[in-house]
């Protein structure tokens, strides 16, 4: 018995990193998963390599979340694939950075496109099977940089915007028996990083390294760090929690 047998979940940016993590966690806990991705075929890649449980089914999505058509079909899809949707993470995410003098509007919009209006174009196309089933777990993904961060105006604007979103879908969802959350992880070894160290002209193990030295817990995190936290938060033992953000991050933040 799985704590998601029977369920299906969509996870978006899930080709790698993160989102590809908790794919395989929610994958290993029995449910059906559906990877959304900008690149079809990698996403469809990445939903072969799930290790499945007994029945559950695993697809590839090619979908922009930022482009509201797009998320819409995605999820109509999902639901004629597999059967239904029950639980949605909201995980697609990209970096611009710089500091606000030399900021682009073009870096400005693209981070406020895929990580604020993606969850708002995902969210709002799940949100109608969820109500309908009054059934519905939704988690997004903040980030410690919500609290500032250096060269991350825009990043760090839509990831607070991110747990503001949560916190009124917890209001507005949870009477049709829907939990909304986010986790707000610290820096977790993925391409994500690996590509702040190439701009950074640091190499990836330093920059892991410096990283993992700065950490209260004297290491950086890992994807399955994420996933843990986003299969607890979209199970059922979780259903008295809604509209929190959940800082993982091995205490960075704490002073
Ligand atoms: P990642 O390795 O860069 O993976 C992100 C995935 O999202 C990629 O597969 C990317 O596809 C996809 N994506 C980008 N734009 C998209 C769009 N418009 N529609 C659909 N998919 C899209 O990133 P990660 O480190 O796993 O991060 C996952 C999430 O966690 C992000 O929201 C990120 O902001 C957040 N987060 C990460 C960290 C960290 O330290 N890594 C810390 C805090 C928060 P392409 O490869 O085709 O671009």
């Amino acid at each position: 018995m799985g704590r998601f047998d029977g369920r299906v979940a969509v996870i978006t940016g899930a080709a790698r990193g993160i989102g590809f993590g908790t794919a395989q966690r929610f994958a290993s806990e029995g449910a059906s998963v559906a990877i959304l991705d900008l690149d079809e075929s990698a996403a469809s890649e990445a939903a072969e390599r799930l290790e499945l449980a007994d029945g559950a089914k695993a697809i590839g999505v090619g979908c922009d979340v930022s482009n509201s058509t797009a998320a819409g079909e995605a999820v109509e899809r999902v639901v004629s694939e597999l059967g239904g949707i029950h639980i949605l993470v909201n995980n697609a995410g990209i970096t611009r950075d710089n500091l606000l003098f030399k900021m682009t509007e073009d870096d400005w919009d693209l981070v406020m496109n895929v990580h604020l209006k993606g969850a708002f174009n995902m969210t709002k196309a799940a949100q109608k099977h969820f109500v309908e089933q009054k059934y519905g777990k939704i988690l997004n993904l903040s980030s410690v940089n919500a609290l500032g961060a250096r060269g991350q105006a825009n990043y760090s604007a839509a990831k607070m915007g991110i747990q503001g979103f949560t916190r009124t879908l917890g209001i507005e969802l949870g009477p049709y028996g829907i939990n909304a959350n986010a986790v707000a992880p610290g820096f977790i070894a993925t391409e994500m990083t690996d590509a702040t160290a190439a701009r950074l002209k640091i190499d990836v193990d330093d920059f892991r390294k410096m990283n993992a030295d700065a950490n209260p817990v004297r290491r950086v995190g890992y994807p399955e760090d994420i996933a843990a936290a986003a299969a607890f938060l979209c199970s059922d033992e979780a259903s008295y929690i809604t509209g929190q953000t959940l800082y993982v991050d091995g205490g960075a933040k704490l002073g």
